[in-house]
């Protein structure tokens, strides 16, 4: 199809410095848990992203001097000239489809605690690391603030050598040493470097000088800013330092790359930031202050949304961490008029998960993201059918959606059975909790492709059971038929059943999920740790329930730590009363309340409950499967060739997983062994 006229604009080239980047399409650094660690898996996914029309790919944070490295954080390195062959598979990918390649150069002062290199970190002024570290940064003294320059400029050079086109001055969260000098809270210098503004802005602007005269030849010099911390009038504000930062600088780097901070907020999730270009409103006012090209982020999916950002003059390039994981195609969908094609992200940050666990980088919506070099898996590219044999996939979850999607790209014949009245599982069941409506893109993509084809019929309505399975003739069947939450609070905390049970009424998510909600006093017991626990206290809580919410770990909702929710997820119950009891678990119900016990004490006290909501676990709706199994001459009468269970069905985890699954089942499916790209790891050179 053609592009619609109405998106002209977001493939008009745009000068930036030295350089012309296509159009207007700008994936701004962001982590992945590849880093120096896996440069061919980063290459070729930084490739990919090229290859699907981004204009400019950046890479993550890059650090300059191992005085700042965040180990065992795996974030880019150029160190020295070593690094560069690295760096260079990077660029190359990159620049092989026409697109510019941006490094974004950090040093992250008392940000990193140098675990690895052991040299103790430096900050505008002394004070302890900020992880718990016993390490405290010394101030550094004149010559420090003379070698990090030195640092700076040495590592532009090696990035223009590597053949980047874009070198970035990073001060674009507190994580950064130039951020540190800016903010008053961390300077309290009393030389040249510290006190008023131009004096704590001295040190950027000495870094963006001698970086552009190092390599503005060849490279544009972007200066990535956080215009405001969202922390009023402690921290940097777009209403307040942030503009008179931007006015002093404002011709001096060719682009500004602009954003709010910290990560969390920056990486907001869609439970806390739900609309697209959620930025705007602290970044606006950037372009008026300066001649140079502006890119600023915000979960763009919607042309519609990019064009009015260019046309409002809010933006001139629209940046993109997540979306373009979620897509890598993104532009070339729009470009070709498939703007439906279009993989929204769903903005649950499981991608930002990679990087705070320090390992790859894994994407719910794309499940190719960080497969691209060890799997050799393509975004948009799958092998062909390997028979005409015509395919059963049984439930209609993200892991059967997913499965069966990528199936009939492969060109079988795909018929899918849902015993429910509409498509998606669980990502439409979840998608009705408070702040979850995006997870129904995990459905929409799917099923609205699946529909359109003509090798694929789908059933509603259709519970199918052992007798119609092997009476259907198909020769493959894929069980994708999902979990159920335990009703017996077993988990991690309790391997029996809870007693006394039968003495209170006891709910699942489930439950909820089918519209059966307790009232009144209602006892959550979270012991899953994800988000689940949390969005069913918020749903409750706002519907007037009186609701406490008990875990074994010393958070609520612990494990939302890497997806930068916890904090925000503890608040907003606390702010909402709900009664949040940490480090106890629920041990006997009793009717009209339920004991707990102290993680550390093992002290114990009484609650009144008029209800209890166990969070725990799931169990796999596997029972079909397994009968089935049990079944071989059944099976063999009945021409059955393969039977097997994906997803949630297999192992319950995250959306993530089952539709990781789904895709996994599809790609192996007559042909590739599901584990033998395992193996395919990078390892470490000998070489020094
Ligand atoms: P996953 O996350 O693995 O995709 P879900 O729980 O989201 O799993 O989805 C499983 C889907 O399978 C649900 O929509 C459910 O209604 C459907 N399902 C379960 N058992 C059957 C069955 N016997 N026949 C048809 N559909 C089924
Ligand atoms: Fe978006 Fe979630 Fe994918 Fe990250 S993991 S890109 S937030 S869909």
């Amino acid at each position: 199809m053609p592009r619609d006229p109405r998106y002209d604009i977001l493939f008009e080239p745009l000068q930036i410095g030295p350089v012309t980047i296509k159009n207007r399409f700008y994936q701004v650094p962001h982590c992945n848990g590849l880093g120096y660690a896996r440069p061919k898996s980063l290459a070729a996914m930084r490739g990919m992203k090229a290859e699907g029309g981004w204009g400019a790919v950046c890479t993550e944070e890059v650090e300059i001097h191992p005085s700042s490295e965040i180990s065992p954080y795996i974030e880019g390195r150029l160190w020295d000239q070593r690094d560069i062959p690295a760096h260079r598979l990077m660029t190359e990918a990159v620049h092989q489809h026409g697109s510019l390649a941006g490094v974004e150069l950090v040093h992250n002062g008392f940000h990193a605690p140098n675990r690895t290199s052991r040299l103790p970190p430096m900050a505008p002024s002394a004070m302890p690391v900020s992880a718990y570290d016993p390490v405290h940064a010394r101030a550094m003294d004149l010559t420090d603030i003379k070698n990090l320059r030195k640092w700076y400029r040495q590592a532009a050079l090696n990035a223009r050598e590597a053949g980047y086109d874009i070198v970035y001055v990073y001060a674009g969260h507190c994580m950064t040493t130039l951020m540190h000098f800016m903010l008053p809270r961390y300077n309290q210098r009393s030389d040249t470097y510290g006190g008023s503004l131009e004096n704590r802005v001295r040190l950027t602007r000495e870094i963006l000088e001698e970086t552009k005269e190092a390599v503005g030849d060849r490279c544009a010099i972007a200066f990535r800013f956080a215009v405001d911390e969202l922390l009023g009038k402690d921290g940097m504000t777009s209403e307040g330092e942030a503009r008179d930062v931007v006015g002093m600088l404002a011709e001096h780097p060719d682009l500004w790359d602009v954003n709010i901070s910290g990560w969390t907020n920056d990486s907001s999730t869609a439970r806390f930031e739900p609309i697209e270009g959620y930025q705007e409103k602290y970044t606006a006012f950037v372009k008026s202050l300066t001649s140079k090209p502006v890119v600023g982020v915000g979960r763009f999916t919607s042309p519609d949304a990019m064009v009015s950002q260019i046309k409002r003059g809010v933006l001139d390039l629209i940046g993109a961490a997540r979306p373009s994981i979620a897509d890598p195609f993104l532009p070339n969908k729009i470009a070709e008029g498939r703007v439906d094609e279009i993989r929204e992200c769903i903005g649950c940050n499981i991608c930002v998960t990679g990087d705070n666990l320090c390992v790859p980088i894994r994407c719910t919506q794309n499940p190719t993201m960080g497969e691209e070099w060890r799997r050799k898996w393509h975004p948009e590219k799958i092998a062909p059918k390997q028979s005409d044999d015509a395919v059963l996939v049984v439930g209609s979850g993200p892991s059967g959606l997913e499965c069966a999607l990528q199936l009939a790209n492969r060109g079988y014949q795909v018929t899918l059975a849902e015993a429910g009245t509409e498509l998606g599982g669980r990502s439409t069941r979840e998608s009705r909790l408070p702040g979850l409506s995006s997870y129904a893109r995990v459905r929409d993509y799917r099923s609205n492709l699946l529909q359109q084809k003509s090798n694929v019929e789908i059933y509603l309505d259709s519970e199918l059971d052992e007798a119609a399975l092997l009476e259907f003739g198909f020769k493959h069947i894929l069980l994708a038929t999902g979990s159920r939450w335990r009703r017996d609070g077993t988990g991690r905390h309790h391997h029996k059943p809870l007693s006394g049970l039968d003495l209170l009424p006891v709910f699942t998510p489930d439950d909820l999920l089918d519209g059966n909600s307790p009232a009144g006093k209602v006892v959550i017991f979270d012991d899953d740790h994800y988000y689940m626990g949390g969005v069913l206290a918020e749903k409750l809580v706002t519907e007037g329930q009186q609701v406490t919410l008990v875990t074994p770990d010393v958070k609520v909702s612990a494990w939302t730590e890497f997806t930068l929710e916890q904090e925000k997820i503890q608040s907003r119950l606390m702010n909402l009363g709900v009664q949040i009891i940490t480090s106890h678990s629920v041990e006997t119900v009793t009717a009209g309340s339920v004991e707990l016990a102290c993680g550390y004490t093992g002290q114990t006290r009484t609650i009144s409950a008029d209800a209890l909501l166990l969070v725990t676990a799931r169990d796999a709706n596997d029972a079909l499967y397994h009968s089935l199994k049990n079944k071989p001459a059944a099976l063999a009468a009945a021409g059955i060739k393969t039977l097997e269970v994906i997803g949630d069905a297999y192992a319950p985890g995250s959306l993530a997983s089952a539709v990781y699954y789904g895709h996994l089942a599809a790609r192996c499916f007559e042909g590739e062994s599901w584990d033998a790209a395992l193996f395919e790891g990078e390892r470490p050179g000998l070489i020094s």
